[in-house]
Order: structure tokens, then C-alpha cells, then sequence
């Protein structure tokens, strides 16, 4: 099974627990007006656009393909930066089998591994085999998800996934249409699905004030999941909303919360019993 894949992180401390390996896939089908790596949601077409930007040579077109050569690059992001398709020239096509290859390489220094995106789960079958492979080796399996796949018709992921990282990005359908280009029924259908067969190990909010409306958000997130914290906890992250890599046109009409806003948010979660509540 192939994948696009955006980048592997050997190591990281910010993608669920412990030390791992994270990996990013190319593609979104939302396109969230705070979106942080807008250069994750495209895929490449090979328009050549990106190569004159690219001070160290490091691009070269070869027929009718960009080519990226990463000894020359020195990650300047001017390629990402002129992209008009939201995309990165960097992407490689890798089969689940390769990747699992750079990951067995982590194996003695990484508690389990996480994939991201982009959106990852526009490639399941991929994620299927890759996941497979990691739990029969004694890693711990991580979804990081925008919800968009109905998670109860694929049973055979969830056998080979520890949990699920889902993003509430606005309880009400059409505030999340605005914020996100799509409605969100299947977001809340697997947040109860996920959390009833305790595979939802994080929900993630961002909050930007005066985007949507947060405290019906939480509120009614808090209210549809409550009921499962007694089969497994659920950390709950607020995100506060910032302005880093964000694209410009939405750069400047985003509101970053203030710390007392973002406690008020966290008391509403803790009153309705969540218990691991992280600001960031
Ligand atoms: S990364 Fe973007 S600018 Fe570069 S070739 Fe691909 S589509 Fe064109
Ligand atoms: S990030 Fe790398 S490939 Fe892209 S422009 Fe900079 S040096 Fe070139």
C-alpha cells in the first residue's frame, strides 16, 4: 500500500506519549482557516512553480516532475512558501513497507508511533498495513485525525490502533463548515463511536475568539462525551490559536486567546469531569 508522505520526524515529544516516531501524509480534505502546515493539504503537480525559488539548487525539473534532491536543501520553506497548491515539492510516495523500514531503525529509542497529517486516514489501507507491522514489533499505534473517516467501517484499523487524536474543530455543523470547509457529522459520529469502544485517547480544540462559538463547543462536547470517561480518560488539549505558518490572507484576522480565557475553557471541561485537561 502507497502513501504521499510529507515528512517522517524520527523523534518526537509533542505526538502522544512517550518518544516517537511521527509520520505526516500528504492531503487534507478540510481546509481550516488556522490551518498551521496549509503546505500538508495539496498534492503536487508538478507545475515547476517552486524551483527558481529555491536558493541551494536543491530543485530541479526533470522532464515534466519536479525533482528534490534533500542533500542540498537546507529547509528554507521558500518552495513550500511559493507553492500555489498548497503543497510541498519534497513529498515522496512511499509504500508502507519503506516506511515501516525508517521507522525499525527508531525501534530501541521510540515507545510507538503516530501518523498525521495532512489528514492520514485518506489513506487506511496504508495506515492497515503500517500499523500491523509496528504493534507485531511492540509499538504503540497512534491516529492524529480530523474525523473524517468512519472509523466503525474499518474495524481491522482500530484492532491495530492504541487511539485516536480527533479534532473538535466547532460542534455546531455550519460553524464548522465555516471554519473548515466541511459539515461535521462524521467528526461527532466517531467521537462517540471511538470513545464507546475506548479508542479515543485525545480531543483537540482550537480556539481563536470570535471564530466560532467555543463555549457551546466544549460544552457540548464535554456533554456528548462524558458519559465514556468511565471507560477510558480522555485528555482534552486546548490549542490556543497562533499565528505561525498560518496563510497570510488569515494571518491578520485570527484573535489569539488570552491565558484567562483559555483557564475559563478548561474549568467548563473539569466541571463536567475531564480530568486531563493540557493548555498549549
Ligand atoms: S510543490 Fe507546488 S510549486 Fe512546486 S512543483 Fe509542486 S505544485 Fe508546483
Ligand atoms: S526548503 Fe529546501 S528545497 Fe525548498 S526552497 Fe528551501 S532549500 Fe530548496
Amino acid at each position: 500500500m502507497v502513501a504521499t508522505v510529507n515528512k517522517i520526524i524520527p523523534f518526537s515529544t509533542v505526538d502522544g506519549p512517550g518518544n516517537r516516531t511521527a509520520i505526516f501524509l500528504q492531503g487534507c480534505n478540510m481546509n481550516c482557516l488556522y490551518c498551521h502546515n496549509p503546505e500538508t493539504r495539496g498534492k503536487c503537480m508538478h507545475c515547476g512553480a517552486c524551483v527558481n525559488s529555491c536558493p541551494t539548487g536543491a530543485l530541479s525539473l526533470k522532464g515534466k516532475r519536479v525533482s528534490y534532491d534533500c542533500r542540498k536543501c537546507i529547509h528554507c520553506d521558500s518552495c513550500i512558501n511559493v507553492c500555489p497548491y498548497d503543497s510541498s515539492p519534497k513529498t515522496a510516495e512511499m509504500t508502507a513497507e519503506e516506511v515501516w523500514q525508517a521507522v525499525q531503525k527508531q525501534i530501541p529509542f521510540i515507545r510507538g508511533i503516530t501518523v498525521s497529517g495532512g489528514e492520514c486516514t485518506l489513506y487506511p489501507e496504508f495506515m492497515l498495513e503500517l500499523f500491523t507491522l509496528a504493534q507485531a514489533n511492540g509499538l504503540s499505534t497512534l491516529i492524529d485525525s480530523n474525523g473524517t473517516l468512519d472509523f466503525e467501517l474499518y474495524p481491522d484499523l482500530l484492532d491495530v490502533t492504541d487511539g485516536v487524536m480527533l479534532d473538535i474543530k466547532a460542534f455546531d455543523p455550519e460553524e464548522h463548515k465555516r471554519v473548515t470547509g466541511l459539515s461535521n457529522e462524521l467528526v461527532i459520529k466517531n467521537a462517540r463511536y471511538l470513545a464507546s469502544k475506548a479508542k479515543l485517547y485525545e480531543l483537540r480544540t482550537v480556539v481563536s475568539p470570535g471564530l466560532y462559538n467555543t463555549e457551546q463547543t466544549i460544552i457540548q462536547t464535554a456533554d456528548l462525551l462524558s458519559p465514556y470517561l468511565s471507560i477510558r480518560p480522555i485528555r482534552y488539549k486546548l490549542i490556543s490559536y497562533r499565528p505561525m505558518g498560518v496563510r497570510p490572507q488569515y494571518k491578520e484576522t485570527l484573535q489569539i486567546p488570552t491565558h484567562k480565557q483559555m483557564e475559563y475553557y478548561a474549568g467548563l471541561l473539569a466541571a463536567k469531569g475531564f480530568k486531563d485537561i493540557i493548555i498549549i
